[in-house]
């Protein structure tokens, strides 16, 4: 029995490298999170591991834990929802094949992104976008915006998808994800725990929220995240209650892109709410 209670361990099980659209490579990423006092970092690309191995070798390096993880995007009656996998192995066929499908959809997505922004006389956002991609990275949104912001098109990325980037817009276009379902199932098949990210961050009614959720849990789903970057204080204890009434863990994230990008840091964030069971108390 210990005499003293176990230190406070500080968990951020959400976060982005240049693998997809962060703005950090993934040993950066790992360098800043023990810099700000997290010990348990989970890497969560969005369709993407290829930053894994970079991020598991700093953070030995580093002495903190890395978790790898992924962020799918998927498609629920129509609605995208983003679904977090930690303690993915990136390695394993189902997965890997699933998110290779995701990512060739994002490629056809920014050709279709591009085409509508030409509409509207914005010409070269493919090329500039996947310039900011990085070549062979995942292209999403984030690419575009910054590409935007460069040509002078708004002030900040925040401001390009207010006004080209968002469901009526001129760059927006309509996209069909990863089967909400068959995404939980890459996730599961790969060894990991699957956890809805970001839920406040969904445009539906209380009475479409507890749907989503069925349908999640009934998939084989988790987790919630219920602790998020993109929550506000009260919509953390809304999905406190939500994590307990439907028997899902809860998790903790940041969602860090950047420092420039991001408005919460690493590890910023409370880990676990009253009332709730911790995803990481299965570990
Ligand atoms: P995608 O998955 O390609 O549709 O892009 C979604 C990504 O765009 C998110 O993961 C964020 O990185 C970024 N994003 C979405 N909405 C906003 C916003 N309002 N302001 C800034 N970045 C955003
Ligand atoms: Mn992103
Ligand atoms: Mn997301
Ligand atoms: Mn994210």
């Amino acid at each position: 029995m210990a005499a003293y209670p176990a230190r406070k361990v500080t968990f951020d099980l959400h976060a982005h490298s240049t693998a997809s659209d962060g703005l950090l490579t993934p040993a950066a990423l790992v360098a800043r999170a023990a810099a700000h006092g997290v010990d348990v970092l989970a890497l969560t690309d969005h369709d993407d591991t290829a930053g894994i191995a970079e991020a598991a070798s700093a953070a030995r390096a580093a002495s903190i834990t890395l978790v790898p993880g992924v962020e799918v995007s998927a498609t629920w009656e129509r609605h995208t929802v983003h679904v977090v996998g930690l303690h993915v192995d990136g390695a394993d066929p189902a997965l890997a094949a699933g998110l290779a499908q995701v990512r060739a959809g994002r490629q056809a997505r920014a050709r279709r992104i591009a085409e509508a922004l030409a509409q509207v006389g914005i010409r070269g956002a493919y090329e500039g976008a996947m310039a900011f991609a990085g070549g062979d990275h995942l292209v999403s949104r984030a690419h575009f915006a910054r590409y935007l912001v460069a040509q002078g098109r708004a002030k900040s990325a925040v401001d390009v998808f207010r006004r080209y980037l968002v469901p009526g817009k001129p760059g927006y276009v309509a996209h069909d994800w990863a089967p909400l379902a068959e995404a939980i199932t890459w996730i599961r098949a790969a060894g990991g725990q699957a956890v809805l990210a970001h839920p406040g961050r969904y445009a539906v009614t209380p009475t479409g929220m507890r749907r989503l959720l069925a349908s999640f849990r009934d998939a084989g789903g988790d987790a919630l995240e219920v602790v998020s970057g993109a929550h506000t204080r009260a919509e953390c204890e809304t999905f406190a209650g939500y994590a307990r009434s439907f028997g899902l863990l809860a998790s903790t994230g940041s969602d860090f892109h950047g420092p420039e990008e991001s408005p919460h840091e690493l590890g910023s964030l409370p880990a676990a709410l009253p009332g709730t069971t911790p995803v990481w108390s299965r570990w």
